[in-house]
């Protein structure tokens, strides 16, 4: 079953948003197209973020203060995720890695550092903008 069928309200609105967006975007910029929806106020935005993310349906992009619907069908599963970040188009890609996923948990183990929020995005240029430059 997909993730997405028991979406209600607020929740559906911004996983809707970001559906059709098809790229990152900034709590701002969602309030703007949920509004037209009759959802209003930025609490309500992220408590529905947070609830999405914690899903598996969105991620957070922290470098750029955003938000990208996950382009996979089942939740991440003892998995990291490096996001590949487009400096020119603002493409999001996601490289899940299970071997990441066991060297920080290794590290949680035997340096007793408690692991809280991971953040692992690299930034360069995605296929077809790397493309583009190669043809100039
Ligand atoms: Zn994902
Ligand atoms: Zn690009």
């Amino acid at each position: 079953m997909a993730k997405h069928t028991l979406m209600k309200g607020p929740n559906k609105a911004v996983c809707d948003v970001l559906t059709q967006s098809g790229r990152p975007l900034g709590a701002y910029e969602i309030l703007e197209r949920v509004k037209v929806k009759g959802f209003n106020g930025p609490p309500t935005i992220y408590r529905a973020l947070d609830k999405l993310i914690k899903l598996g349906i969105a991620h957070r992009i922290a470098s750029k203060h955003a938000y990208v619907l996950c382009n996979h069908e089942k939740p991440h599963e003892h998995e990291s995720i490096i996001f590949a970040i487009c400096n020119d188009c603002d493409n999001v890609d996601e490289i899940p890695n299970k071997a990441l996923y066991n060297t920080l948990h290794d590290a949680k183990t035997n340096k007793g550092f408690r692991i809280e929020n991971e953040v692992v995005e690299v930034m360069g240029l995605c296929k077809s903008c790397s493309e583009q430059k190669g043809a100039c």
